[in-house]
């Protein structure tokens, strides 16, 4: 149907297979969201040469949990006979957690985190090309809902919960502590 199927079948085939591959890769802190899903997979190329090139973007630069990711990667790679490929660290433009899907933030929010609240309003479609600059400053955000009962009533006991991109609430109804991801 198209005049521009010149690139052979079998390659289109390959970048699709390792796409659905890399979909299942779960996040290694938090497993019920998959890479994908939480902005961390960027794309999936094939290089001149051949090879598959995974572009990953970290969720904060020094996140502890980037090499494991990688590891994921180059295993689930492995097992689906995808070599060679080359997995690739991003980091402009900075990951924000507007790039988490809405069905991650649901799947968060029922493992007990509260998804971050709001979008960047910054945040716009590049159109230049330019490099969005990196948002050091935190917006004030209402305090996020129990995501066990719902209750709007939290307050925040420390900046960092188990990881450094999360905050530790508690909610005041139901007494419980969860982990807030910190919108940035
Ligand atoms: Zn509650």
């Amino acid at each position: 149907m198209n005049a521009l199927a010149a690139h052979p079948l079998s390659a289109d085939e390959t970048l699709t297979r390792a796409w659905s591959v890399l979909e299942a890769v779960p996040d290694p802190e938090i497993p019920v969201v998959s890479i994908r899903e939480l902005g961390i997979l960027r794309a999936v190329n094939r290089a001149t040469d051949g090879a598959l090139e995974v572009v990953i973007t970290p969720t904060y630069s020094g996140c502890p949990a980037m090499s494991q990711i990688a590891e994921d990667i180059a295993r689930a790679l492995d097992d689906a006979e995808l070599s060679p490929y080359r997995i690739e660290t991003v980091l402009a433009p900075a990951w924000t957690t507007d790039w988490i899907t809405d069905e991650a933030r649901e799947k968060l929010r029922a493992y007990g985190i509260a998804p971050p609240s709001g979008r960047c309003a910054s945040a716009s479609p590049a159109s230049n090309g330019n490099v969005q600059p990196i948002r050091f400053v935190p917006r004030p955000v209402a305090a996020p809902a129990c995501p066990r009962c719902g209750s709007a009533h939290t307050e925040r006991l420390a900046q960092f919960g188990s990881t450094a991109c999360k905050a530790l609430y508690r909610c005041i109804d139901c007494r419980e502590p969860f982990d807030y991801f910190k919108p940035y």
